[in-house]
Formats: structure tokens, sequence, C-alpha cells
């Protein structure tokens, strides 16, 4: 590894320069104990923001998928349908329930939820008798799913939808905000996210009774009582004050860091495409993603190199890349989990996973810092290229 190159991280937090002022009055109030003013101006701005009715501030994206799962009912023995693109963190609330995943494949436009394996897993469920009882619909790297589809089949099934929004903040679907189809909207404040607040998540639904009960679960599920009372489980989840201040601040910015992320994939778009073999990922005609992180595919045949080929590259020169997420129903933690493909022999998530790429996206990576990625990138396509020749003149 050359060491005088300096690290181009995948997707390092970026500060607005805000944040402080607004951790330093929560400070100066002495609002450092959890809940505050920070958190319920947080709330509401993301509320309006994304045109949600209501919104609770927890302590990150998974807390709030456990609260939605929990305040769907979802318990021992239930089954959940679920994305299998994607990070761990959208099925471990299921396992948190004691309730069964199913995992559910990719369409190759939209990378995310294909609504062909949706509606053939739902409709073997009801001839079972066994519905699920939500389906959690994660947004890929920005991109949200084929929701209208999604939205009609599940009403057919009358099944309430978790929308897994921690990438796709500040995307939007057909003009609507991503994360405000479902029942229920995921967003994540974790520190690799489009914006951060080192930790933390924000559920939303239009439900604004439903929100406010996932408020009494997330601290502890306190009844109504002058002592300690409690009739059901619950969560220790709230998001602290100071927190909450760092996320005001960069909400201010949220509209920018998009715009920065999409010209990042402008740039890298224009810079690669030339190349055979490599194809980046679409953006769904009437929808508008953040691009957190621009992902392309690597055709071995077409390309002369592989994506292991292309990620080595990239770590020697000091450059974090990552691979798609591998699906969850390869994961040995969900071994023997029931997974409805796209259509018979045909796994788009798994052939994503062999050839997908994640390219450094973050909103503070400087021209300088993204040429050397795209040079390092044609080096090693030419050097692949190259190798192969040599192969074939021999
Ligand atoms: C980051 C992420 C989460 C979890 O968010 P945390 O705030 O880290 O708990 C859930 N789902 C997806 C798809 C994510 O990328």
């Amino acid at each position: 590894m050359k060491l005088s190159q300096s690290r181009i991280y995948l997707s390092p937090p970026h500060m607005s320069g805000n944040e402080l002022s607004f951790v330093e009055n929560a400070f100066r109030s002495n609002w450092i104990a959890p809940l505050g003013p920070n958190v319920d101006g947080f709330e509401k701005e993301i509320a309006e923001k994304v045109g949600a009715g209501a919104a609770a501030a927890v302590s990150s994206g998974t807390a709030a998928i456990h609260l939605a799962l929990s305040l769907l009912g979802v318990n021992r023995g239930d089954k959940v349908f679920c994305s299998t693109l994607t990070f761990v963190a959208s099925a471990n609330p299921i396992l948190y329930q004691g309730a069964e995943p199913v995992f559910i494949d990719s369409d190759l436009e939209s990378w995310n939820m294909s609504p062909r394996a949706l509606k053939k897993a739902l409709h073997e469920a009801a001839l079972n008798g066994k519905l699920p009882k939500a389906v959690i619909v994660v947004n890929l790297y920005g991109q949200s799913a084929k929701m209208d589809e999604i939205l009609t089949i599940c009403k057919e099934y009358e099944v309430p939808i978790i929308e897994d929004a921690a990438e796709s903040l500040g995307s939007k679907y057909k003009g609507k905000a991503s994360g405000t189809f479902g029942d229920f909207g995921v967003y994540s404040f974790n520190g690799n996210k489009i914006i951060t607040t080192s930790g933390g998540g924000m559920l939303v639904s239009d439900d604004a009774d439903a929100i406010e009960k996932s408020r009494y679960l997330a601290t502890q599920a306190r009844d109504p009582a002058p002592y300690y009372r409690h009739s059901v489980t619950g969560f220790n989840y709230r998001m602290s004050n100071i927190l909450a201040g760092i996320g005001r601040a960069q909400l201010q910015v949220l509209d920018e860091r998009v715009q920065l992320r999409r010209n990042i994939f402008d740039k890298y778009f224009k810079s690669l495409n030339d190349l055979s073999g490599i194809e980046f990922m679409k953006e769904l005609s009437e929808s508008q993603s953040n691009r957190w992180l621009t992902t392309l595919t690597v055709n071995e045949e077409q390309a002369g190199m592989n994506v292991n080929q292309l990620l080595d590259a990239l770590y020697k020169e000091n450059i974090e890349a990552r691979p798609v997420w591998k699906p969850l129903h390869l994961q040995p933690l969900f071994k023997g989990a029931t997974y409805y493909p796209h259509e018979n022999g045909n796994s788009v998530s798994e052939r994503l996973f062999k050839t997908g790429i994640c390219l450094p996206s973050g909103s503070s990576l400087s021209g300088t810092e993204q040429q050397r990625i795209i040079q390092c990138i044609r080096d090693a396509y030419s050097n692949g290229v190259d190798l192969k020749l040599q192969e074939y003149e021999v």
C-alpha cells in the first residue's frame, strides 16, 4: 500500500459547521439528558421535510425498524418478508421479535425488491393461510424500490409496509419523499449515511397515534401513573438532545448533500462509462436518487477483470471501496430461511453481489480525490485487458 497517498473513505461524515451552535445551546441550557428542545425540533423538521404526519427520533435506524415491528404486533412465530439485498440491520429486528424472516429477491432495474417475487411469495403465503405481519422494503444506495407496484400488491393482501429508507433520505419517487410510502418509514443517521448525528435514527408515519406510541415504547413503556408502572415490554431507544442538535444542523444542508452526491455520480459516469463491461446502477424513471453510494457492476468477460481484482487495485491505492451487500439469504445467520428469487433459476441479488462494487461517494470527496479513484480504475482496467491479450498471444 502506498502510505504516501492519503486514505479515501467510502462515505465519511461531513459536518456543515452549524452543528456546534446547536450543541452549545443544549449545553448552555443544560439539556444534556435525553430528550429536550433539539429532539422535538429535529422530529418536527424531519416530518416537515419529508411530508410525514409525525416522526420519532431514536437511537438508530435499527431501533426504528424494531419499534415499527413492535407497533405492528410482530411476535414469536410470525413471518415478516424482507428485501434480501441489504444490510443485516434491515432484518435483525425480525429476529429480536422472535419472528421468521422470508427473503425477497431484487429486480434488475431497481436492484430493490422484485414486485414479481413479492407477488409470488404473498400468493403462496395466502394459500398456506399464513400471511406475513409486515413487509420490509429497502431502498438501496438511495434508489427507491418500485413503490407503486409494491403498494398495490401489499394492499391486495392487506399487509403493512415498513420502508427502510436508511440509505435514501433526500430521494424522491414520483415527487414524494422516499420513506413516506409505507405504513412506517425509517431513516438512519449513522456516521456513513447522507447526513449523520454520529448515530441515530427516525421513525416516520402519517399515523400520529402510532408515532406517539413508539415514543412510549422507546422510553421503557412507562404507563401514565405517579409511580413506575409497566404493562408491555419497552425499550431504551430515544435519541439524546445533544445528537438531535447535530441532526438539526445536518438537515439544513440535506439538499446540498444530495446535489453533491449526484454530481459525484455524474463525474464517475462520464469518466468511466466508455469502459466496456462496466454498468452503473440506473435511476428509475420518475424517481430521483440521493445517489448515496455510486454503484456499478463489472462484467468479467467484457472487462477483462472481475470485481475482486478491481477492489484489490483500489485497496492498494489506499481507497476504500466495497462489494455490494451480500444477500441476507446467503448469510450464515439466516441459514434455512425461505427465499423467493425474481424468477425460477434467476437470482438477481446473487448476481449483483458477485459483480457489484460501491465507490467512494462522500459529499466531501474532492475533485482531486475523485480523479485519483477514476485513474486507478482506468489503470486497473487497462492492466486487466493487457493481461488478457498476453494470454491470448501465448
Ligand atoms: C444503515 C442501515 C440501517 C441501520 O441503521 P443504523 O442507524 O446503523 O442502525 C438499516 N438498513 C439499511 C439498509 C442501512 O443501510
